[in-house]
């Protein structure tokens, strides 16, 4: 182990979470580690325009607000890594994390792997990503003014997502695979009331069609087995989103769909271990409060070191 890979603080992933951490720590002096993840600048770096990060009045590019996080950070003092963790060892410290390129040992660890959406698994959908394929109505729905969309899944966030994109779309068709909603009373109450809103049960999207941009989903009638092609521009799916916390399996507590549990220190159940941003919150999952989960485990690591070194 050389001592450049021995570090006091290493955070995991590079979203508004794990900058933000990272700015916190570096501005301490603790001269962090920050390993990026397959994915520069988490889920936000996707989003076309982000307008409701505070202190952007006009809006702001995801990746560009991922690249003034990651500067401000390394400006301070934070040691960027393109690198992946792959695998973990938190049963005695330092802990040890290996990579794609190596290995680190880090006094404390800041977990901010972030989640993923769920994705559908079907022909088109990886193709037609961000050409009219989306999983964020907030992130992408101003693109689909007057346009018709098709929406994904039958729980909460597939509904409200479903009523934001009320705002802009001329209409949004649900498609759900049961004839029963899995979102809370409200919400349904409000999506079969709205006027530009329909369903259409027992349903699943077999195939997302288009050239260049989406045009068509193909749907299939679970019940009947009846296949038809409906025309939309664009497919907004919410079926579940996946913490990325598959390497803490078995060392960090998690929750039954995998998020790490922290406490509100962002504390996990392995001291010197946090946690913070949609790795640890299933609940909001927005730049601004991932952001501030970051900051927060990187006060209280900090605090965490002081404290041993007295
Ligand atoms: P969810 O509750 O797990 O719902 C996922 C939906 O997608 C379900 O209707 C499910 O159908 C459907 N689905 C799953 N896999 C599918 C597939 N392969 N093909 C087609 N459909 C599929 O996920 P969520 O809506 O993202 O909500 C996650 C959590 O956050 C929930 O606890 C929710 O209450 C909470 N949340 C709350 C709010 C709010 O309070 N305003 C907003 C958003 C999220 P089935 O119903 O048949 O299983």
């Amino acid at each position: 182990m050389s001592q450049e890979n021995h570090t006091k603080i290493l955070i995991l992933g590079s979203g508004p979470a794990g900058f933000s951490a990272a700015l916190y720590a570096a501005r301490a002096e603790l001269a962090p580690v920050l390993l990026t993840g397959s994915q520069l600048g988490g889920q936000a770096a996707l989003t076309y325009t982000i307008e409701n990060y505070p202190g952007f009045p006009g809006g702001v590019g995801g990746a560009e607000l991922g690249e003034l996080f990651q500067k401000q950070a390394e400006y301070f003092g934070t040691r960027v890594e393109f690198d992946t963790a792959n695998k973990v060892d938190l049963s005695a410290r330092p802990f040890k994390v290996a990579t794609d390129a190596g290995e680190y040992e880090a006094d404390t660890l800041i977990v901010t792997t972030g989640a993923s959406p769920i994705h559908l698994d079907v022909p088109g959908e990886d193709a037609l990503l961000g050409r009219g394929v989306s999983y964020c109505a907030t992130c992408d729905g101003a693109f689909f003014k007057d346009k018709k969309v098709v929406v994904v899944g039958g729980g909460d966030s597939a509904l409200e997502e479903g009523l934001f994109l009320t705002r802009y779309a001329s209409s949004v068709t649900i498609v759900h695979r049961r004839d029963e909603l899995r979102a809370g009373a409200i919400l349904q109450m409000r999506a079969k009331e709205h006027p530009k809103v329909q369903f259409i049960w027992d349903t699943v999207v077999t195939e997302i069609l288009g050239a260049d941009k989406t045009e068509a989903v193909r749907l299939k009638n679970v019940k009947t087995g009846e296949e038809t092609v409906f025309d939309a521009d664009g497919i907004f799916i919410f079926i579940g989103h996946t913490p990325n916390t598959e390497i803490f399996q078995g060392q960090l507590k998690l929750d039954d769909r995998g998020y790490i549990e922290v406490d509100h220190l962002m504390q996990t159940s392995v001291p010197g271990v946090f946690a913070a941003g949609e790795a640890a919150d299933p609940h909001f999952r927005q730049v601004v409060t991932s952001a501030g989960m970051g900051a927060a485990a990187a006060i209280q690591a900090t605090r965490f070191l002081e404290a041993e070194t007295g």
